[in-house]
């Protein structure tokens, strides 16, 4: 008895702070993978409309997507409230609210990850959309139009904290060769200049790697072998490290969409075997999209008939379907979209959220502080 009681002393403690901090934390976006996105994926891939590995996760809130000004976001103000904690207008990334799109600088926004590399930690990105896309250049990039590819894209070479992003993997390669070339410069003299070299594959990044970019030509790449990829390279820095993996899931291209919301959860599953207790994994999306579910039965395919319907609207000329069980109309939507979340600090995702909140729950998990949060008196 007084042994058992000697033991649990001893025990409490370690297992209290194994549960208040995260040494890493992996952010998973499904990019426009709203409610109905989600359950449609899941009845494409199990017959049933909470199959998927995220749909079991155990801490879950709903997350409000608005903008600063906009009811319906885009892709860079979604992202940089998630990571910046801070709502901006569409189309900047990570510059505040007093951004003039296009047109004239704001504040710079501090991310998560640089947050992170401030601490010593590594950090990393995998995406399926482009390296330069709204949703990896908000946590490494700061400017007022996400059209501005070639500025954005060498931001990671000129980092504002620690040495930036150590690992990239995501495509793109063709289109921002040319706005490189265009802004007069290249990938090469990007690469020799940081002296890092930028792959064009998985396979050419080295087995004791601790840093790797790799630009591809195609987003059509296993996104589980290039997240696990990642989260091994990363593993290696003892202080821990920041990963996000991005998953475009937008349904104007319905089977596409939906078969990428199911590989997306089938890496979030593989993620969370190596992981460890020591990670917060958190699951959500920037933005939801507008494809609903209208009818059907259980256990019956979901999409039959769609691609007579997708025959029959390019002949139209119209951009929405309209299937027995599914209705598209080709646009982002303005819904609250779920955060689901795992591991040391997921307990504070819960209820109606917004979605800057998210950034302060992976801030806390990590034990850190946001530079202009109040010192504590008051
Ligand atoms: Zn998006």
């Amino acid at each position: 008895m007084k042994k058992a009681l000697i033991l649990l002393m001893l025990v409490v403690p370690v297992l209290v702070s194994a549960q208040g901090r995260a040494r890493n934390v992996v952010l998973v976006i499904a990019d426009a993978g709203g409610l109905g996105t989600l359950t449609a994926a899941s009845l494409h891939a199990t017959g049933t409309s909470r199959g998927l590995f995220v749909q079991s996760l155990p801490h879950v809130g709903l997350s409000d997507t608005s903008t600063a000004s906009q009811i319906v976001t885009d892709s860079a103000a979604g992202m940089t409230a998630i990571v910046t904690g801070q709502k901006t207008h569409n189309g900047v990334i990570s510059q505040a609210a007093d951004t003039v799109k296009g047109q004239a600088d704001g504040t710079a926004l501090k991310t998560i990850l640089e947050y992170a590399e401030q601490h010593g930690l590594s950090t990393g990105l995998v995406t399926n959309d482009s390296l330069y896309g709204a949703t990896p250049a908000a946590l490494y990039a700061h400017a007022n139009d996400r059209a501005q590819s070639a500025v954005i894209f060498r931001q990671a070479f000129a980092p504002r904290f620690g040495d930036g992003v150590d690992v990239m993997i995501g495509p793109g390669r063709a289109a921002l060769t040319r706005s490189l070339a265009a802004a007069g410069t290249s990938l090469e003299a990007l690469s020799s200049g940081a002296g890092r070299p930028i792959h064009g594959s998985l396979a050419e990044v080295p087995a004791d790697a601790r840093r790797a970019i790799v630009l591809l030509d195609s987003s059509a790449f296993d996104i589980q072998e290039a997240a696990l990829a990642a989260q091994k390279i990363l593993a290696r820095n003892k202080k821990g490290y920041f990963l996000m993996v991005e998953g475009d899931t937008h349904t104007d291209n319905v089977r596409q969409g939906l078969d990428r919301m199911v590989a997306l959860d089938k890496a979030v599953a593989a993620l969370s075997k190596v992981i460890g207790r020591d990670t917060l994994l958190v699951f959500t999306a920037d933005h939801s999209f507008d494809l609903a579910l209208r009818a059907g039965r259980l256990g019956a395919p979901l999409l039959e008939g769609l691609e007579a319907e997708q025959a029959r609207a390019e002949e139209e000329k119209r951009r929405n379907i309209r299937i027995p069980t599914i209705r598209m109309d080709n646009g982002h939507t303005g819904e609250p979209v779920m955060v689901a979340a795992t591991g040391p600090g997921a307990e504070r995702v819960r209820g109606y959220m917004r979605n800057t909140d998210i950034f302060g729950v992976m801030l806390q998990a990590f034990g850190w502080r946001a530079d202009d949060a109040p010192s504590g008196r008051q």
